[in-house]
């Protein structure tokens, strides 16, 4: 099987590259990309000697060309060639471990061309998941959820007419008891410091507004083919219930393990194997208890916005995503308070209709004007 990491300089990268060490031989790389860290890429090059390098950030240059060779593997360079790499036919399967919407066209590359997809790039399917789920009925692609709460319900889903509801559990990130009129002032340092996990800095300031559990939503509707209504988010701050199937019967099945991504990741790597992942194991008689509240809709006002967009439908999520990218790198570069992130989302939504998304080029058209009005509504916050 062999095996693409797209986004392999990354958190989900990281963790990746980690699992298929603990089985030397099991997963063949056939590429490994990064858009700009040249240097811990070819790094990672000569440590696990992928056929294949990709910089797509990065115009054509010799000289890295020859360093990576010399490690074994030939780089290609441009966006474009993440596409080339996921669909040649010696690559089996494909990590999508790119953030964001610039993970979209090699995400759908890799399911229209009929790969096994372990989907981490939540962001694809809340942009366009009418378009990938055809596409991978079309090719006969499989697509295997890493998010870990999707992940944890694929391990619980059997009977799809049998299935009241799937209830995903957040952990509330950061400032889940905060004083509310706190939230104006807190940093991008306080919003990466995330309880349990540790990621990269956009989805741990997506944890800490919620928008993380609002894309979710949004990529379960898609993985299982569930109404909106079906989906229920419930906070539970300790992050050892990954999420839950709930029956016609009253019977709830969960998923439990510490957290550490490596679970999900090799349970996606090996499916319908299990292989050792890594993470420690979980002692249930050291837990101090497990609990679950209600989400507090004034506190994180991202939930509420992402299941108005799945409802609205069309451009609506694809839209909703790209203001969350740019309020996100807004409030990461100082340019934009942290509830000013939701202020920026809701006024992007309320100003643009949605409209029908019948191919990437009309996804992608609704990304460029949300940016372009959110990024307005970042400058007129500022001024
Ligand atoms: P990260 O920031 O740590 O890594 C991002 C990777 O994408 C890097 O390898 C980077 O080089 C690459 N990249 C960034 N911009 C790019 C661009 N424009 N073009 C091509 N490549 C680009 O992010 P992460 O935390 O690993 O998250 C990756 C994805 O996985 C996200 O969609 C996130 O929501 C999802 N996810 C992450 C975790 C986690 O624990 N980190 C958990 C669940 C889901
Ligand atoms: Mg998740």
């Amino acid at each position: 099987m062999s095996l693409a990491v797209l986004g392999a300089t990354g958190s989900i990268g990281a963790s990746t590259l980690d699992v298929v060490a603990r089985h030397p031989d099991r997963f063949p790389l056939h590429a490994l990309t990064a858009n700009s860290s040249a240097g811990r890429l070819l790094e990672l090059c000569r440590q696990h000697r992928p056929a294949y390098a990709v910089l797509s950030g990065v115009a054509q240059d010799s000289a890295l060309e020859r360093q990576f060779s010399a490690a074994g593997s030939e780089l290609l360079f441009g966006a474009a060639a993440l596409e080339r790499v996921v669909s040649d036919s010696r690559c089996k399967s494909v990590m999508a471990g790119i953030v964001g919407a610039a993970g979209l066209p090699s995400t759908l590359a890799a399911v229209t061309a009929g790969k096994r997809l372990l989907l981490a790039n939540k962001e694809a399917l809340v942009m366009a998941g009418p378009l990938v789920m055809r596409a991978a009925r079309d090719s006969g692609a499989q697509i295997l959820p890493v998010d870990s709460e999707h992940n944890a319900v694929f391990q619980c889903f059997f009977e799809k007419k049998s299935i009241r509801k799937i209830v995903l559990t957040a952990s509330g990130g950061p400032f889940r008891t905060a004083p509310l009129e706190s939230l104006e002032c807190v940093t991008p340092e306080q919003a990466c410091a995330h309880p349990n996990w540790v990621m990269g800095r956009k989805i741990s300031i997506d944890s800490a507004t919620m928008m993380n559990k609002g894309l979710e939503v949004i990529e379960a509707r898609w993985i299982f083919d569930m109404a909106p209504e079906t989906i229920e988010v419930v906070i539970h701050p300790q992050s050892i219930v990954h999420s839950m199937v709930e029956y016609v019967d009253g019977s709830v099945i969960a998923q439990l393990s510490n957290p550490d991504m490596r679970v999900p990741i090799a349970h996606a790597l090996a499916y319908p194997d299990r292989i050792e992942s890594g993470a420690r194991q979980l002692d249930l008689t050291r837990l101090k208890g497990l609990s679950f509240e209600q989400p507090d809709h004034a506190r994180f006002p991202c939930l509420g916005l992402a299941y108005a967009a799945l409802r609205e439908g069309g451009s609506a999520p694809a839209m909703l995503n790209a203001a969350n990218e740019v309020a996100v790198e807004a409030f990461l570069g100082g340019r934009l308070g942290f509830t000013g992130i939701a202020r920026v989302i809701g006024e992007t939504m309320a100003e643009l209709p949605a409209t029908a998304i019948e191919g990437l080029p009309a996804v992608l058209a609704a990304d460029r004007k949300a940016r372009a009005t959110a990024n307005a509504l970042v400058m007129a916050q500022a001024a």
